[in-house]
């Protein structure tokens, strides 16, 4: 019988992670590791933090040492994208044109940053971060400080950025459109205060704004605001989010809506064609609902459990989905799910204007999200009490004496 063989499209850290678990759990068969960057798989949280404010080696973001692949016979294939796949013969086609058979298919393609399209975009000096070789080329930009840096979008990225432009020195603007920052993710009341943060560390905060457009010739120097305002820059960072990459799913015509949709095991519409991290959008049980997350975590845990059905195993992917961020001195994880229009409101435990509390996100008297800022060692209970869906005093949840596992 000839060897079973499982791929896996993208190298990065969901599919690296799938790969060590398929090995872990005793495969024996061939697995195929292919990326289309040219370095192997690695962590991104540290190239807007760590890497970028030059604290830590590049090296200390590899998922793996590098020769884990060969003692492994993980076959991995760098610089090689899977450009089709034929899922009635079973094969992917390569860029290197070579078809390659497989029994069981992972895509963990994960996101590409989208693209500010507006007049002036190409100009030299605005910069996206997405890979080791875009932070590499940021810090390069803002490390010797003294420069005009405007950054659009107050997402997370957009946020980590400017931290780390204001860290060296730099002049920093940020523009956005909405109210507050992280608004789609925090809502309001978190927002404001991320936006004090960054106010605080001098960061010129331009709200109900968006960008409209780039002037310069050759290089950027100033960005234009949709209200009509010039802002000089030298460098500029784009974080608008970003988009799953889904077009070889599309193509083979899997279903497809904001990511590759997949069951809680994580199977797309083909059985034998998987999908995790960034670009699945996965039935998630515990929520009742789909949810495509765009966090470390989900890529850290997703690309093993996809592995294990891949095997055969009976897999429910319910985790709360779970995400921490690093600015200036500030360090907060974040649990559950607080978008605005889905909780009624927000009650804090701790000192909010010291910036160390716990902010928990209620929907009809049930915690739906809490995010622990400066207070560590929580995250496994605020996860269980979203995981137990019990209704809880406000004032108790609010009470620092009050233990939060008597609350679940
Ligand atoms: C700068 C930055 C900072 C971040 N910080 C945090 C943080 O603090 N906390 C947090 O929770 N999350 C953070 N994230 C998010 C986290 O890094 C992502 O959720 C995670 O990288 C997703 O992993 P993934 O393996 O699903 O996809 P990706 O990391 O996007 O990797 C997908 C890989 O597949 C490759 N690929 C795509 N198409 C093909 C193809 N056809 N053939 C072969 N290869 C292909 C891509 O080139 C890429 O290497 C950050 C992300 C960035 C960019």
């Amino acid at each position: 019988m000839p060897e079973e063989t499982f791929v896996i499209a993208g190298a990065s850290l969901a599919g690296a992670k799938a790969a060590e678990t398929l090995r872990e759990e005793g495969f024996a068969g061939r697995v195929l590791l292919i990326g289309e960057e040219i370095e192997r798989p690695y962590e991104r949280p540290p190239l807007s933090k760590g890497f970028l404010l030059d604290k830590e080696q590049r090296e200390k973001a590899h998922v793996h040492e590098g020769d884990w692949y060969d003692k492994h016979e993980v076959d991995l294939r760098l610089g090689v994208s899977v450009d089709a796949i034929d899922r009635a013969a079973h094969q992917v086609r390569l860029s290197t044109k070579e078809p390659i058979g497989y029994d069981k298919l992972l895509l963990a393609t994960g996101a590409s940053p989208r693209q500010l399209e507006v007049p002036g975009s190409r100009l030299q000096g605005i910069h996206y971060l997405r890979t080791m070789a875009d932070s590499a080329a940021l810090k390069q930009a803002l490390a010797h400080g003294g420069r005009r840096v405007v950054v659009a979008g107050a997402g997370w990225i957009g946020l980590e950025t400017a931290a780390a432009a204001r860290s060296y020195g730099n002049d920093v603007t940020v523009i956005e459109p909405e109210p507050v920052p992280l608004h789609a993710s925090v809502g309001p009341e978190l927002g404001a205060v991320f936006a004090d943060l960054h106010r605080e560390h001098g960061v010129d905060l331009r709200l109900d704004q968006g960008v409209a457009g780039f002037w310069g010739a050759g290089q950027v120097s100033a960005v234009v605001t949709s209200g009509g305002a010039e802002v000089p820059a030298d460098v500029v960072i784009v974080g608008i989010g970003v988009r799953p990459n889904t077009r070889l799913a599309e193509e083979a015509g899997l279903e497809v809506a904001d990511g590759v949709l997949v069951d809680a095991s994580l199977r797309t519409s083909d059985p034998d064609i998987y999908a995790a991290g960034d670009v699945a959008n996965a039935y998630n049980p515990l929520l009742g609902r789909r949810i495509r997350v765009e966090h470390w975590a989900n890529a850290l845990n997703g690309g093993p459990a996809a592995a294990r059905a891949m095997l055969g195993q009976e897999v429910t992917y319910d985790r709360v989905p779970y995400f921490f961020s690093d600015q200036y001195d500030l360090g907060m994880e974040m649990s559950g799910v607080a978008t605005p229009g889905e909780y009624d409101e927000v009650v804090y435990r701790g000192d909010v204007a010291g910036r160390e509390f716990i902010a928990f996100w209620l929907s009809g008297g049930r915690v739906v999200g809490g995010m622990n800022v400066n207070v560590w060692d929580v995250t496994g209970d605020i996860q269980t009490l979203i995981r137990s869906g019990s209704p809880v005093d406000g004032t108790r949840l609010a009470d620092p004496e009050t233990p939060l596992t008597e609350l679940a």
